[in-house]
């Protein structure tokens, strides 16, 4: 059985954002085309979001008051937990979504992995309980947390296909060692089409 993960498609990742990444607006748009026509294909639909906390820096992913983000392990604030940064984007298909996951709060959470359903339960223990065996991944960051919830997957003994077309990334260098990594890892690389 087969699921789709949308990681992180979210305003403050989209042009525009707080953080916001070139060609996240285009991913929303591909990710919205590919699901209206594809959703039964997928035994689950599960999409993350960033879900920092306002109050603190979130285990040092904020950057500290006066210090520049490095961009690798500290960020600008973003996704600040009901902001208009942490919905998600606009296009996201929310009927065809089955768990909704939230992540990071008052941590630096990259992996879906790393975060809960709406309804309190772990990711892993989601998709074993439908019987999924491989999962496609879309969404932003390609050298983040579409990177670590691959690695993730995979961990788990998934067959992992990341959607080239339906992903966007932050920078182009580190882009290229993630996709290294993933391809390392076992992880497959296809077109949406
Ligand atoms: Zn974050």
């Amino acid at each position: 059985m087969r699921g789709l993960l949308i990681v992180d498609l979210q305003n403050d990742f989209c042009e525009g954002g707080a953080l916001g990444v070139d060609g996240g607006n285009a991913v929303a748009e591909g990710v919205a085309d590919f699901v209206a026509s594809h959703a039964a294909d997928y035994a689950v639909i599960m999409a993350s979001r960033d879900w920092h906390d306002g109050d603190n820096d979130n285990g040092g992913h904020f950057a500290a008051a006066g210090k520049e983000p490095d961009f690798v392990t500290t960020w600008p604030l973003h996704c600040v937990a009901n902001s208009a940064g942490a919905q998600y984007h606009p296009l996201v298909p929310m009927g065809s979504i089955d768990h909704h996951v939230k992540k990071g709060q008052g941590f630096p959470a990259y992996s879906l992995f790393e975060g809960t359903s709406d309804g309190g339960v772990k990711v892993a223990d989601l998709l074993s309980g439908a019987g999924i065996d491989e999962v496609d991944i879309v969404g932003i960051a390609t050298d983040h947390c579409v990177r670590a919830t691959a690695m993730d997957a995979r961990a788990l003994g998934l067959r992992v296909r990341v959607l080239e077309d339906l992903v966007a990334a932050v920078q182009p260098e580190t882009r290229k060692t993630a996709v290294a990594e993933m391809e390392q890892a076992g992880v497959s690389f296809e077109h949406s089409k």
